[in-house]
């Protein structure tokens, strides 16, 4: 799968500063950040930033890797609850079989997530690593 520049560029700010959207009306809580509430359909929503600490519920590891992402293997991709109290799917870093386990702390941290050879795009993301004294 190919990333187009511009969709990376309209949603950098959500991703790199974790902005999520708040509900006014229905308390619910979309990332990235959009204008619209993706639980009730509501416009009345406001930025909030996320606090990019949460818990393990559960992970999986991939040796398996699509184009362009070779070099991250293998891949550890978890399932986060936030302390805001909803749950993310995000890529693991710093972590391998001896220091991950469900229950642990993370934390979000700006990586590269890759190089896409095609047009030289280099693409940062959010990913989560175990929380000091882990
Ligand atoms: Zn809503």
């Amino acid at each position: 799968m190919k990333i187009a520049p511009p969709s990376v560029w309209r949603i950098k700010d959500s991703l790199y500063n974790l902005i999520a959207a708040k509900c006014e009306d229905c308390g619910n809580i979309t990332f990235p950040y959009q204008q619209i509430c993706s639980k009730c359909g509501s416009t009345n929503v406001k930025s909030i930033k996320l606090s990019g600490e949460g818990t393990l519920i559960d992970y999986t590891v991939s040796y398996q890797a699509r184009e362009g992402f070779e070099k991250v293997l293998p891949m550890y991709v978890g399932i986060i609850r936030l302390d805001e109290g909803f749950t993310i799917v995000a890529p693991l870093t710093d972590v391998n079989e001896s220091n991950i386990k469900e229950g642990i702390r993370v934390k979000a941290t700006l990586r590269k997530l890759r190089s896409d050879s095609s047009n030289g795009l280099i693409v940062y993301g959010v990913k989560f690593r175990p929380a000091e004294g882990q």
